[in-house]
């Protein structure tokens, strides 16, 4: 089995930890280093990346998280999850941070007032059949450099065509919040992701 970490300093933590749980991954809250130094892979929830960002420093885990994403740790955030694993943001707060890996381009709370949170099926490349996405003051893609592939976009309504879901090699994010639903497929697939890069 593999170990999947969850990133456990704000978000929700215990809905990410479940999902993996039910795949069949071991999933474990990861505070501190060694525990970071013990995981195949590492899970950033959603919450706010504001908070997260600030955390990871307090905790002296910025760098190490970053370290093992340059050397390959595969990685799957979900809304604010997505920002932290961006390359880019944009309307974050001053001094904002991410980790990076994925070359893409995010918005913060980009989806606007009236669908500030909003829920709609999504067809998601490499998962069968459609994903009810739940998005809560998410942030969409904006930009998607050449590394990054497109899995995912908002099929109708007022954010009809933006991205919600891109893969980078080990790295996936989302705009959404799978953990919420109990529909446990995209799990599955960082989990496959996983696997494949053992
Ligand atoms: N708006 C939050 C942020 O900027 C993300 C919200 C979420 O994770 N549900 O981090």
């Amino acid at each position: 089995t593999v170990t999947v970490g969850v990133l456990a300093l704000q978000g929700d933590v215990r809905e990410h930890v479940h999902a993996l749980e039910s795949v069949g991954a071991r999933a474990v809250p990861v505070r501190r280093q060694r525990e970071l130094d013990a995981v195949d892979a590492l899970v950033i929830p959603g919450g706010e990346s504001t908070t997260i960002d600030k955390l990871l420093r307090a905790f002296e885990l910025f760098e190490p998280v970053q370290q093992r994403l340059r050397s390959g740790l595969p990685a799957y955030g979900s809304c604010a999850g997505m920002i932290l694993l961006a390359d880019r943001v944009l309307g974050g707060i001053e001094g904002q941070q991410t980790l990076g890996g994925v070359d893409v381009t995010v918005r913060r709370n980009a989806f606007g007032r009236q669908v500030e949170s909003f829920e709609t099926d999504l067809d998601i490349a490499g998962v069968d059949g459609s994903v009810h996405g739940v998005f809560i003051r998410a942030p969409w893609v904006e930009e998607v450099g050449p590394g990054a592939t497109v899995l995912a976009r908002v099929e109708s309504g007022p954010a009809a065509g933006r991205i919600v879901a891109v893969r980078q090699g080990p790295l996936l994010v989302t705009s959404f919040h799978p953990e919420v639903t109990g529909d446990t497929r995209v799990h599955q697939l960082f989990v496959e992701i996983v696997r494949e890069s053992l």
